[in-house]
């Protein structure tokens, strides 16, 4: 039997204790989301740069043997690899690994049991995880994380006549006086969450913030600080603080309200790139910058790449090049989506920062 839907069990919950946290909703919107299918590609509802090119995959394996051959090639080192979905990235990004000498013992943090699957099919040698923290301690780790951030949980302060409130999830009728879930303030006051500096704001200014994200950064930041190594956090994103609602629904290709069907679309918001550098600096990490997809590809070589695979096989130049377009481009995923690169203090800098 299959489980009730996610809806059922969230409308009756609001009936009986009233309208639930955003961060609530959305963990167990993608929860349910990515446990009962795999998402990606053109049949799913959203696609990601490794699922794109090998290029992509391949970059990131340029970058990691780099900066491993720089830090003196230590071994045993860990590959960390945080919501590997397909396990595309892996497989890329480790053929290019093992061709300078880098062959990491791998570990994968997924939740999701179809998406584990898939990622045992071509990485079968992995080791998985439910959260960071059973992952092992005494080997540096070269971590990579894309499109992970950006599927956790968020919370919404929301500014009212009465003051700032959190962004809750209740129940109201719609336009044809249906029950539908709605974006509503809750009743506490929550001022003194918001930063003295940002307190005064017109009514209906929304602050987000992501504490799981925080979390997850946090977490990382501690055991570069510890294990040593290097971690690439690659996201959609923003790295200046910006107010305003960022959550957003895929589903088939096409955007859809983040309030209708919990659980059957994808739930994103932007990746605040600001907090997360603020967060590894406090944690004991390197900063090496963060900056535009396009620009850290292109550094890395991506142009020469995408040359030597046109020639040696002409009948896919056209694709190859729509790839690197849409990897790159700035009106693509070049600007919007970001790199940002951490280290362990003494470590080396890596490349493309
Ligand atoms: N990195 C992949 C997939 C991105 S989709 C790519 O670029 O193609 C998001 C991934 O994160 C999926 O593998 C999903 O199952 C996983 N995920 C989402 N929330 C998670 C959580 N809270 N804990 C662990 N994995 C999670």
């Amino acid at each position: 039997m299959s489980p009730p839907a996610l809806a059922e069990s969230f409308r009756r919950l609001i009936a009986a204790t009233g309208p639930i946290s955003l961060a609530h909703y959305m963990a167990e919107a993608n929860a349910r989301y990515y446990a009962s299918r795999d998402p990606l590609g053109s049949a799913g509802d959203f696609i990601t740069a490794p699922e794109i090119s090998q290029m992509f995959g391949e970059m990131v394996g340029v970058w990691l043997a780099d900066i491993w051959m720089r830090a003196g090639k230590p071994g045993p080192v860990l590959y960390v690899e945080p919501g590997p979905g397909r396990g595309t990235l892996a497989r890329d990004c480790l053929k290019v690994a093992a061709r300078f000498g880098l062959n990491p013992q791998v570990h994968f943090v997924e939740t999701s049991p179809v998406l584990r699957a898939a990622q045992r099919e071509v990485v079968p040698h992995a080791h998985w995880h439910n959260d960071l923290s059973t992952l092992p301690t005494n080997a540096p780790m070269l971590l990579v994380a894309n499109e992970f951030l950006d599927a956790l949980p968020i919370r919404q302060l929301v500014k009212t006549p009465r003051g700032w409130r959190e962004r809750m999830v209740g129940v109201m009728a719609d336009e044809a006086g249906h029950p539908a879930f709605a974006p509503m303030a809750g009743e506490l006051p929550m001022d003194a969450a918001v930063p003295e500096g940002a307190r005064e704001a017109e009514a209906g200014t929304i602050i987000e913030t992501c504490p799981a994200a925080a979390a997850v950064v946090s977490e990382i930041s501690r055991r570069l600080a510890t294990q040593g190594g290097a971690a690439l956090l690659i996201d959609y994103g923003y790295d200046t603080v910006q107010t305003g609602s960022t959550l957003q629904a895929l589903r088939a290709h096409q955007h859809h309200d983040p309030f209708t069907a919990p659980g059957e679309a994808d739930l994103t918001a932007l990746v605040d790139f600001a907090t997360a550098a603020e967060v590894a600096r406090r944690d004991g990490a390197r900063v090496l910058g963060t900056v535009g997809q396009g620009a850290w590809l292109n550094a890395m070589g991506i142009g020469t790449r995408a040359a030597a695979l046109a020639q040696s096989s002409p009948a896919h130049a056209k694709s190859i090049a729509a790839a690197l377009e849409r990897l790159t481009h700035p009106e693509q995923m070049g600007t919007l989506f970001k790199v940002m690169g951490l280290v362990a203090p003494g470590w080396p800098d890596g490349a493309g920062f």
